[in-house]
């Protein structure tokens, strides 16, 4: 059997149950009170799939409430079938894609795929290198900023910075406005704990990382190097195997990406990356854990003004 043939991604009935066992692991929960308590479940037959009724406030709710899904008539098993499709894949799906498999309107395929980009943010601020391990630092160049003239260096693209905690091969990823040390270093102490040995290219924005953190390795890319012969650990080989993966991905599928989506294409590819199959999860789990992202994470202007 086929693992989209499982009945949730077909019956709405068992849609809304996949996802409610998900995300109210201990039963309904009233968005607006928070009660557990006095909740029933409506049955009847005009009644829409998925509805409860809170008896302290005594209103009606569905898991939908509060999460990426609100205020969307696009059926929650299609909501899966996007969901497993996006997660799945390893250099994301398009707009375009989504809507001819799923039988949408390109629009809504579009609102879809930016709402569920959305969920994959992570909020985990845990520091990287906590353990004393290496954290490569790196930054790089994509596509083209709108209204900047084309030139011979950085300045008219779009900039990402990514760092990749060697020890427990996590990535975190983000869209930054300048390649300085005024940019970078904020950034890095953010994210990396003192204890951690950092590696980066010999890029003046990092000078100072060797005052803040226990060690600081670096490769020079000018001179060709790319793993320092001295010490054979110093190298940033992983955070650029991750930026190529995330620039073929980019240059294949989302051609268009303007900067007010940057961070959420980022966003897709971290957390492939970082619930990927060499740790050992597979594509329902990792389905499932973007599931589990889909809460509190509903509106911003731009998604809702494309509203479907
Ligand atoms: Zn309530």
């Amino acid at each position: 059997m086929s693992n989209l043939s499982a009945p949730h991604f077909h019956n709405e009935e068992a849609a809304y149950a996949y996802v409610e066992a998900r995300i109210w692991p201990q039963g309904a929960v009233c968005p607006r009170c928070g009660t557990m308590d006095r909740i029933g479940k409506l049955g009847g037959k005009s009644t829409r799939v998925g509805t409860y009724k809170c008896y302290e406030c005594r209103k009606p709710f569905t898991v939908k409430i509060g999460s990426i899904f609100e205020d969307s008539k696009v059926p929650m098993r299609l909501w899966l079938q996007a969901m497993y499709l996006i997660a799945g894949s390893k250099k994301g799906i398009s707009s375009n894609q989504l809507h001819r498999i799923l039988g949408v309107t390109l629009k809504t395929a579009w609102f879809m795929s930016h709402r569920i980009c959305e969920a994959m943010r992570s909020n985990d601020m845990t520091p990287f290198g906590g353990n004393g391990g290496a954290v490569e630092v790196d930054e790089t160049f994509i596509g083209q900023l709108k209204g900047v003239p084309k030139r011979r260096a950085f300045q008219h693209k779009m900039k990402v910075l990514a760092l990749i905690d060697r020890d427990t091969r996590q990535a975190r990823t983000m869209a930054i406005d300048d390649v300085n040390a005024k940019t970078l270093m904020p950034l890095v102490i953010a994210n990396v704990a003192e204890e951690a040995r950092v590696m980066t290219d010999e890029h003046s924005g990092y000078r100072d990382v060797k005052h803040i953190f226990a060690a600081h390795g670096t490769t020079s890319h000018g001179r060709g190097e790319y793993v320092n012969l001295e010490a054979r650990s110093i190298h940033s080989n992983t955070v650029e195997g991750y930026f190529s993966i995330f620039k073929r991905g980019m240059k294949g599928i989302y051609q268009h990406c303007g900067e007010q989506h940057l961070h959420r294409y980022l966003a897709e590819y971290e957390l492939r990356y970082n619930n990927r199959i060499g740790l050992g999860i597979g594509d329902t789990e990792r389905s499932d854990r973007l599931l589990m992202g889909v809460v509190g994470k509903r509106l911003t202007n731009e998604t809702a003004s494309a509203r479907a």
